[in-house]
């Protein structure tokens, strides 16, 4: 069949299938792979490849920022389990005609986003590639375990929550694709598309407190929550008048015409966490998160006071 129309999740289940897990395993479906220890703690790994011309255009992006945003990503799949990142690997492919000042300007940006959660690079492997550059990272951590929180878990009546404001990658990738002139307001906006932070001490917090369910913002709520829906077997209620949104968006959006909705619920890359949990569990004032909505019996999206004009949800049948 044709990859196309396969898909890449109909490709993935196919792969899945071909193998079964241990006990106590979780492996394919979440943002890590769980692999339960003897001493009490769990081991998490994740993996993600960036691609030239897939994912990135090296005309577009510094070898700094690509740098940063090849760890962060990573390192963020740990953070939204809940874990602490304990190391990661590097491997890549690069056109036997790069200069070495890109890869020093690479490691730099790897290390700074690294180095933000204190995560160190144990190994790799360097091989060349006949034109494009590519990149696979891959990061191990862990947290105690029973304690990662998957996308699984979501219940009616919990809270559907954010850590920070969404749409800023999204607004930068628009500055960046339509070729906006910079003011400092655009130019935040690049920053954060090209340098996610990965919300580490937060994902540990968020899981202390009893998460339901959880999972990194990359391809924007919009279809991210569909993920813990389906995992969960459970609707959600989104109020899209709070979600959370930053002031430079705002600015820009009224600036350039933006939807400013549709850049915070479509829009990916923003890496911040999308988690569930019981009201009762959000109490304290120093908790990282704004409350979008709730979780609701059903198995789809409904998007309330929405500006744009939402469509109510996907029903499957
Ligand atoms: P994320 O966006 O959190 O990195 P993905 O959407 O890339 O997750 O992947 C979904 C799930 O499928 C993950 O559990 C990932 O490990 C798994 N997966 C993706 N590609 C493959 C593959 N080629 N072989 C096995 N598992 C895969
Ligand atoms: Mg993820």
């Amino acid at each position: 069949m044709d990859l196309k129309q396969l898909g890449e999740f109909g490709l993935i289940r196919r792969i899945s299938r071909e193998f079964s897990v241990p006990a106590g395993v979780t492996g394919i479906g979440d943002d890590c792979a769980v692999l339960p220890q003897q001493d009490g703690l769990s081991t998490l790994v994740t993996t993600d490849m960036l691609v030239e011309g897939t994912h990135f255009l090296s005309s577009d992006i510094s070898p700094y920022r690509l740098g940063w945003k090849s760890a962060a990503v990573n390192i963020s799949d740990i953070a939204a389990m809940g874990g602490a990142p304990r190391g990661s690997f590097l491997a890549f492919a690069l056109p036997k005609g790069l200069d070495s000042t890109w890869t020093d300007e690479f490691v730099r940006g790897y290390k700074e986003a690294s180095l933000l959660s204190g995560t160190p690079l144990l190994g790799g492997d360097t091989t060349a590639s006949p034109d494009r550059i590519s990149i696979c990272v891959t990061v191990i951590g862990d947290c105690p375990s029973g304690r990662e929180v998957r996308r699984s878990g979501a219940r009616t009546g919990d809270l559907v929550c954010v850590t920070g404001a969404l749409g800023d990658s999204a607004g930068g990738l628009r500055v960046i694709l339509d070729g906006i002139p910079r003011s400092a307001d655009e130019e935040a906006l690049v920053d954060r598309h090209y340098r996610p932070v990965p919300k580490v001490a937060e994902g540990q917090a968020i899981a202390k407190a009893g998460a339901s369910a959880m999972m990194d913002i990359s391809d924007g709520i919009g279809s991210d929550l569909q993920h813990i829906l389906d995992a969960s077997g459970v609707g959600a209620e989104i109020d899209c008048k709070a979600i959370p949104t930053s002031a430079q968006l705002r600015r820009c959006a009224g600036r350039h015409g933006w939807d400013t909705e549709a850049l915070a619920i479509d829009g990916g890359e923003d890496y911040e966490l999308l988690f569930t949990i019981d009201p009762a569990a959000v109490d304290s004032p120093a908790f990282p998160c704004h409350v979008i909505g709730r979780i609701v019996d059903g198995d789809s999206v409904t998007w309330l006071h929405s500006a744009s004009g939402r469509h109510q949800g996907y029903k499957h049948f």
